[in-house]
């Protein structure tokens, strides 16, 4: 057998997020990851839904605002469920969703990141998701969902700590957060530490935020 996919779970709890590594293998089925995840919880991952969504730029930033937006106008429930996205070099100066896919969950507080198999990681530039607005009714936690949650950047560091050795352009790996606002910034994943040491006041506050991406300019349409 070998791995296919790395399945990495965030499951969104109101203000917590619970992060698992799978593998999925050829054939079908899953196992926790034995390195990203030595422990494993069991019980496998939630159920997902897949949409099909061919996305094409040569600005991977525009690449996360073309899928933000394809999630607007066509995915049902898209106010209230997380969808994931990896986006990847693909020759010829272009980025593409990986396997033309964008994921969300089938429970309106979880979401999973795929990524290609480990030989493939190095095609890998950046991470999509979304952060819908809270459950809860709650402005704080809508305006610190704007940022990187502390479990994305802890799993961002997991899969660039297992793969960068062999894979060096993961440390250039890059988060795009849509957040509840709907508006999409990139963070590198190198700026983890400027961003981590950031206050609660300061992130209410959006010291800090990268600009909006609003163009899609660059993509196919
Ligand atoms: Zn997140």
């Amino acid at each position: 057998m070998s791995i296919t996919d790395i399945l990495v779970i965030a499951k969104y709890r109101f203000s917590l997020i619970e992060v698992d590594a799978w593998d999925l293998w050829e054939g079908g089925g899953y196992d926790p990851n034995p390195f990203i995840s030595p422990e494993g919880t069991g019980g496998g991952p939630p159920p997902e839904t897949i949409y099909f969504k061919r996305v094409r730029c040569t600005i991977p930033d525009q690449a996360a605002k073309r899928i933000s937006d394809h999630i607007d106008f066509n995915l049902v429930g898209s106010e209230s469920v997380e969808f994931s996205a990896t986006i990847l070099g693909a020759g010829g100066g272009y980025f593409q969703t990986y396997q033309d896919k964008i994921w969300t969950s089938l429970d309106p507080s979880e979401v999973s990141i795929h990524f290609p198999p480990p030989d493939g990681l190095s095609s890998v530039v950046m991470t999509f998701h979304t952060h819908p607005v809270s459950l809860e009714p709650s402005p704080t936690l809508d305006a610190l969902n704007r940022y990187p949650s502390p479990k994305d950047w802890e799993e961002a560091a997991r899969i660039v700590n297992a793969y960068s050795a062999n894979h060096p352009s993961l440390l250039s790996l890059k988060l795009a957060i849509r957040g509840p606002d709907k508006k999409i910034r990139i963070f590198n994943f190198s700026d983890r530490a400027r961003y981590e040491s950031k206050s609660v006041a300061d992130k209410i506050a959006g010291v800090d935020l990268p600009p909006e991406v609003s163009s899609t300019a660059s993509c196919e349409p």
